[in-house]
């Protein structure tokens, strides 16, 4: 076995060890300060039945949104072929308008139905389309909300003019972009995932007002600059969008802790 090399340093000066002691103290305080410094907010948890009733509320919300978001662009493709006419409404105007409300009712329901998917997560082991279809919906309906009257638009000839026809194009296809981007669920969890880290993590949890993790330690070191932070249950940090355990937290967690997080939804690691 390699022997390991020690280094003493001998102190003479007893004034010199004493500020030391007095600069380490006083940074200890200031760490504590700080740590007192943070507003930390407590967060009610749900019952399982109050997650599943606020879910199906949201979900048929979201479904009536996107209803609506299809019944704009079936008035925007009734513009475009002229079915639809109103005298102080220019024709391509009209178009974006009704683009511009689709939008506006795509990413509200996209919003509303990812939140449901924190609090009444969908199932992944038995079916793991139906879980992407499900998780990804805000994503699919934006492509059905404004793909056919891109393609319409496209097709047409002599519906619009040259000019009207590419500024529709594109708002279309911005549009289009906006919507399935905030549509997409980037960190979906299931309901194995939340009921594993319901399991394990007992204890209450941080997480800030911007973000979709939550930590384990409030002295997190990605915490570090974060002044208002919220504290509850994982149940109502999951419940509040914040579906994933954070990278630091969970490697100290394993080590200091030994708790197993192979079930829960962790963020992955910086390389
Ligand atoms: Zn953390």
């Amino acid at each position: 076995m390699e022997k390991k090399q020690r280094t003493v340093t001998k102190v003479e000066d007893g004034e010199k060890v004493k500020k030391t002691v007095k600069k380490v103290a006083e940074a200890e305080e200031a760490v504590e300060e700080k740590a007192a410094d943070k507003k930390v907010k407590k967060v009610e948890t749900l019952t399982k039945a109050e997650e599943k009733s606020k879910a199906t509320t949201l979900r048929i919300v979201s479904a009536i949104l996107w209803v609506v978001a299809i019944a704009f662009e079936v008035l925007a493709i009734l513009f475009l072929f002229k079915k639809l006419y109103i005298p102080w409404l220019p024709q391509m105007w009209g178009m974006i308008i009704c683009i511009v409300l689709d939008l506006i009712c795509c990413v509200i329901a996209a919003f509303l139905w990812k939140k449901a998917s924190h609090l009444d997560p969908f199932k992944k082991t038995n079916n793991k389309v139906a879980f992407f279809i499900l998780t990804q919906l805000g994503a699919i309906m934006a492509a059905v909300c404004f793909i056919p009257l891109i393609i319409l638009v496209l097709a047409s000839k002599d519906k619009l003019d040259k000019k009207s026809k590419i500024i529709v194009t594109v708002v279309a296809v911005v549009a289009l972009l906006i919507a399935g981007l905030l549509g997409a669920d980037f960190n979906p969890i299931s309901a194995e995932e939340k009921a594993a880290a319901e399991q394990t993590l007992t204890d209450e949890v941080f997480w800030t007002a911007f973000g979709h993790k939550y930590h384990i330690y409030d002295d997190c070191s990605s915490l570090k600059n974060s002044e208002n932070l919220y504290q509850g249950s994982v149940t109502a940090a999951i419940d509040n969008g914040r579906g994933e355990l954070c990278y630091f937290c969970a490697n100290r967690a394993e080590k200091e802790k030994s708790l197993n997080l192979a079930e829960l939804n962790v963020e992955e690691g910086v390389e």
